[in-house]
Formats: C-alpha cells, sequence, structure tokens
C-alpha cells in the first residue's frame, strides 16, 4: 500500500513556521492580489489565499476588478502596487478575461514582487536554472516529494500536461534536480507507454481519473495535480483507489498539492519581503 504525501499535513507545518516568523518582523509583509471578473473558481482560490495569509500574520489586500476593466486600468493598479511600501508580493489571479493580454499585466510586477513567478523574467530564470521565483504550485509538488525524501535524481520523472503554471516549471524544477525528464499532452499516443516508466509521476491534465492503475509503475511517486469538479464533489487526475496499491507513495485529493500550493505562496510573499525574491 501507497505511503500518503500528506500535503495538508505538510503545508499545516510550513504555515506554522512561518507564522512564528512572521511574528518576530517589525512589520506585517504583505500580499495583494488582483481578481478581474467573476470567474467563481477564481474567487474561491482568492478566498483561501486570504484566509490562510491572516492566519500566519500576513498581511493581505485584495482588488477586485470588473470583468470589462481595460489592459491600461489593469497596468495602472500593478504599478502602484509596485511603488506601494506595505506590499512585498503581487498575485495576479489567472485566468483574465480575453480581451486582456496576460503576459503583458504579469510583466508589469515588479521582479521583487513576483510571488508568483509567472513573469518572462522569473520563467526564463527558471529555465536557465535559477529558482528564485518559482511558481507556488510547483514548488509544493517539489517540496512534498523532498518531505517524504523521495529521490529525484538520476529517475525518470514524467510529467502529465505541459501548461505554464503546472506542467512546464514542475519539468523544469525536475530537470534541475538531475531527473530525466519527459513531458506528455494531449497530442500524446499511448499515454500509459509514458506513464509506466516513470518513477515519478506528476499529473496536471484536469482531467478525472485519467491515470489508472495499469499505467502506473510497481512502487513509483505519484503526484496527483489535478483539481476538477465532478458529480459528488471534487476528483483528481489519478484514481487514487485503483493506483493506491500499486503506488509506493501517492497524493490524495483534496489535501495533496493544493495546500501546499497555497504554503508556498505565503512562503514566497515572505522571502520577497525578506528581499529574496519568491
Ligand atoms: P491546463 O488546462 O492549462 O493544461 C492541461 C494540460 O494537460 C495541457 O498541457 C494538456 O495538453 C494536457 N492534457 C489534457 N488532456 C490530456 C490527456 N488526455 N492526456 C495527456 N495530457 C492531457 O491545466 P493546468 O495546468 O492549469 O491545470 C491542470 C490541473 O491541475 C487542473 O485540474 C487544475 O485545476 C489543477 N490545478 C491544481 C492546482 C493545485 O494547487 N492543486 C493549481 C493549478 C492547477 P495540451 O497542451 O496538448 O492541451
Amino acid at each position: 500500500m501507497a505511503i500518503l504525501l500528506d500535503g495538508k499535513a505538510t503545508a499545516e507545518k510550513i504555515r506554522k513556521r512561518l507564522a512564528e516568523e512572521t511574528k518576530k518582523l517589525p512589520e506585517k509583509p504583505g500580499l495583494a492580489a488582483i481578481l478581474v471578473g467573476s470567474n467563481p473558481a477564481s474567487k474561491i482560490y482568492v478566498d483561501i489565499k486570504e484566509k490562510t495569509c491572516k492566519e500566519v500574520g500576513i498581511y493581505s489586500e485584495r482588488h477586485n476588478l470588473p470583468e470589462n476593466t481595460d489592459g491600461k486600468e489593469l497596468i495602472a493598479l500593478i504599478e502602484g502596487l509596485n511603488a506601494k511600501s506595505s506590499i512585498h508580493g503581487i498575485l495576479l489571479q489567472l485566468p483574465l478575461p480575453g480581451h486582456i493580454n496576460t503576459q503583458t499585466a504579469l510583466d508589469i510586477i515588479s521582479p521583487a514582487k513576483d510571488v508568483d513567478g509567472f513573469t518572462s523574467r522569473s520563467v526564463a530564470k527558471l529555465a536557465a536554472g535559477n529558482e528564485d521565483n518559482v511558481p507556488c504550485t510547483p514548488k509544493g509538488i517539489i517540496r512534498l516529494l523532498e518531505e517524504y525524501k523521495i529521490p529525484i535524481a538520476s529517475r525518470h520523472a514524467v510529467v502529465v500536461g505541459r501548461s505554464m503554471i503546472v506542467g512546464k516549471p514542475t519539468a523544469a524544477m525536475l530537470l534541475n534536480r538531475n531527473a530525466t525528464v519527459t513531458i506528455c499532452h494531449s497530442k500524446t499516443p499511448d499515454l500509459g507507454n509514458y506513464t509506466r516508466q516513470a518513477d515519478i509521476l506528476i499529473v496536471a491534465a484536469g482531467k478525472p481519473k485519467l491515470v489508472t492503475a495499469e499505467m502506473v509503475k510497481q512502487g513509483a511517486a505519484v503526484v496527483d495535480v489535478g483539481i476538477n469538479k465532478v458529480d459528488g464533489g471534487i476528483a483528481g487526475d489519478v484514481d487514487f483507489e485503483s493506483c493506491k496499491g500499486k503506488a509506493g507513495w501517492i497524493s490524495p485529493v483534496p489535501g495533496g498539492v493544493g495546500p501546499m500550493t497555497v504554503a508556498m505562496l505565503l512562503e514566497n510573499t515572505l522571502n520577497c519581503y525578506k528581499g529574496i525574491e519568491g
């Protein structure tokens, strides 16, 4: 039976450590969250981030902008937050409405306040092996592997999904740690042929129960990033019940990568406060 990669418990430990640290600081680290439009999932994520900030003693402020906000207004807001000394991290919740150029808006965020690691500069740095500003979900995935002392170097890691927020940066971080990395996506024929070769399998496809036991190598570490709304609640991208008897380690949904993502956002905010980018 697989060892559970308990993101909930690991994130709680991290939050406690952060709360201890922030208590000793002369002023509170500050995070500004910008939400454009009324995407219900985005609102839930920002609510959770705000609540967790409070718990660990991070000041948070939220800027709700209407759906029809134009790019110029958004840029003006970000520039104001760049200049605001009580704000150390700026989070621009994605996705943005289609009429706004997402990368242009992200690239206005000051490098010193890039808590999400989505600016072009941070993406380039990560590709070059510099992890000063790395996105929160990939950072949370790696931290979870490290917490459970899962060897990465020289192992074959397979990442299912190639988005800029999860798949690609996770693959880059695994490569930086000397894994041999394969990236799969929706055009990959015979996905199981690749996933069965994985010592470490990261699944971030947004497809409920895409990965089943016959697609998993005996003893592999399986990290399920997926959060999918299904009839009775939420499901991951991995069929947990069938895979838990075959994997060596497996992360649950909920209680796996989700809480780690939020913990990494708080850690990145504190790092920005301390002048360590991200
Ligand atoms: P995207 O939709 O941006 O990317 C999904 C990726 O999966 C794409 O690269 C796509 O391929 C690939 N894919 C889709 N279907 C298949 C398939 N059948 N076989 C192989 N690859 C496939 O999603 P995100 O990366 O933003 O998120 C992925 C999942 O993770 C979602 O469920 C999301 O909710 C969740 N998530 C969870 C977080 C957390 O904190 N736990 C944080 C962020 C996301 P292609 O490029 O060819 O289209």
